[in-house]
């Protein structure tokens, strides 16, 4: 049996820091800081800090942290927010539960983010707001997205769930919209060891509304102002997660250095498209993804080979039975075509440069076996 490539590695992951970990959660219950506390307080300092932002406002999840950020921004309802075809389903269903409609927009095929074009042509007097998602890690295409979101006074919303760390030309995503929402899903680059998000955002007005929405429309005790809802991150995962920030720009760069074997390896090979990395960005690369026209012989081809893969996604969101309702689902998007191509190879820190270049060559004997 040839070497085990798993696609994520938690466990191994904890034993190189337990001790810290271990440490953090005893101090959490030593405290009893199950909600609040000195552990939140510290992590949205110095999670703001990390990504450059003014405040991070920590919520249950990075759906939550989406849907937040969205009604905080108080649009019209309903107004018309586009979000990228492929996406995770929280990028889209936030939208709907804000009140809002969704409108798919195709992604560019070099960088699977929102595509500028079709962007344009989606934009009418009804469109508010639109929903960057900087999908695997790579940064959208900002300077185009804030152009025409001055142009056409649409709010814009970062989905920064999968691109922890990025920057786009020297500036980390999160706070070049106007507000942003990430994800500590434990898979995530930066993860939890439970749910947990967070708001980032540079503007005073929108943190204190985020906070309130979050808190049940209250600053303090109970003078609610409004009705909100109670959307936390609790003190384990805060206390966990400012363990883990201290090694995310490690992780990071590890995941270049896999990324870099692969495309060094790879490159050759006709049967398979490598992402495209835009010389001003860096690429958080939550995920390694391919195109491959034969996905599923390649995918069992793999675990033959004991190498882990996923798909990410595997149907276009304006494909879904969930949203047949919007009636996009004949729209000619190139997201209808990809999601039939893409998969997603190992990429983590759970991986050496070594694992980058085994996967590398089982795949360059494909499909000689
Ligand atoms: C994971 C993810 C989310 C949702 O985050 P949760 O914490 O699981 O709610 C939203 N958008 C994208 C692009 C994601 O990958």
């Amino acid at each position: 049996m040839s070497k085990q490539i798993k696609f994520l590695d938690l466990n191994k992951q904890y034993l190189s820091m337990k001790s810290e970990v271990d440490t953090a959660i005893q101090d959490t219950l030593a405290n009893s800081s199950y909600i609040g506390g000195k552990a939140l307080d510290e992590f949205q300092i110095k999670f703001s800090e990390y990504q450059d932002a003014k405040y991070c406002i920590g919520v249950g999840n990075g759906t939550d942290a989406l849907e937040i950020a969205l009604e905080s921004l108080d649009l019209p309802i309903p107004s018309e927010v586009i979000v990228p075809s492929l996406t995770f389903i929280s990028s889209a269903e936030m939208v709907t539960r804000a009140g809002h409609k969704v409108v798919f927009c195709d992604i560019n095929t070099e960088t699977y983010t929102i595509d500028i074009e079709d962007l344009k042509k989606k934009i009418n007097p009804n469109t508010k707001a639109l929903v960057a998602v900087h999908l695997y890690g790579h940064p959208c295409e900002m300077d185009e997205i804030l152009e025409l979101a001055r142009k056409h006074k649409l709010k814009v919303i970062e989905d920064c769930a999968q691109a922890h760390g990025a920057t786009y030309k020297g500036q980390k995503v999160g706070s070049i919209g106007d507000i942003s929402a990430f994800s500590f899903y434990p898979g995530k680059n930066l993860g939890a060891y439970g749910d947990g998000g967070a708001i980032l955002t540079n503007d005073d007005d929108l943190a204190i509304k985020c906070k309130m929405i979050a808190n049940h429309g209250r600053i303090g005790k109970y003078d609610h102002e409004f009705e909100g809802r109670n959307s936390r991150l609790d003190g384990f995962q805060a206390a966990i997660l400012n363990v883990k920030l201290k090694y995310l720009d490690d992780w990071i760069k590890t995941r270049n250095d896999i990324a870099e074997v692969y495309l060094k390896e790879l490159n050759q090979e006709q049967f398979i498209t490598l992402p495209t990395i835009k010389d001003y960005v860096r690429h958080a690369f939550h995920l390694f993804v391919c195109r491959v026209d034969d996905r599923k012989s390649f995918m069992d081809y793999l675990e033959k080979n004991n190498i882990a893969s996923g798909i990410h996604y595997p149907i276009a969101l304006s494909k879904l039975e969930a949203y047949k309702y919007i009636g996009q689902q004949n729209e000619g998007f190139e997201a209808h075509v990809i999601d039939g191509l893409i998969v997603s190879i190992p990429i983590g820190d759970h991986l050496t440069n070594a694992d980058a270049l085994h996967v590398s060559q089982v795949i360059k004997q494909y499909p000689f076996n």
